[in-house]
């Protein structure tokens, strides 16, 4: 999906707006799918000294949980706006992903965004124990093994209290 902005800022009076969904499961998400069509939504609305935008995205993400490789899936529905003033074309800096012709790339757009949203790091809960060292199940599947004597106790306040003991 493109905008073409250049000419929207010579002729355009009116709103524009567009729906589309991108197809984003070749795309590499550091580390997590974007299996589902991302649902988008834009909108371009023309104002005194530029042009005012609007870019919705839903979408759902596929990932791994970083501690105990449970099937993580976050759903992100999310509006970023954007102010455009016509010198901005001409800025060699101009960060939205716009082509020579003067078109926007909204599906380019669209994946910075969600890749911006998307954590590096996720957790199939805050407090996830991760997997058993020892029998490798996780450990809220309720693992009952315990630290073999010899192994440092997690716990730093017992570690302390054996110090006490021996
Ligand atoms: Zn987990
Ligand atoms: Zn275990």
């Amino acid at each position: 999906m493109q905008f073409d902005i250049r000419s929207y800022f010579k002729n355009g009076k009116t709103p524009y707006t567009a729906q589309f969904s991108e197809d984003f499961s070749k795309e590499d998400f550091d580390g997590s799918r974007v299996t589902d069509p991302v649902v988008c939504s834009f909108e371009a609305t023309p104002d005194t000294d530029g042009v005012a935008m609007q870019l919705h995205v839903q979408a759902a993400a596929d990932a791994e949980c970083a501690r105990c490789l449970a099937p993580v899936r976050e759903t992100y529905d999310f509006t970023v706006d954007y102010f455009v003033r016509e010198r901005d074309l001409q800025d060699p800096d101009f960060e939205l992903p716009m082509d020579e012709k003067g078109c926007l790339d909204l599906r380019e757009l669209a994946y910075q965004e969600l890749i911006f949203k998307i954590p590096k790091v996720l957790l199939c809960s805050p407090d996830c124990q991760g997997l058993c060292p020892i029998c490798g199940k996780r450990k809220a599947a309720g693992c009952t093994c315990r630290p073999a004597d010899d192994a440092a106790p997690a716990d730093a306040r017992l570690s302390i209290l054996k110090q006490l003991l021996s």
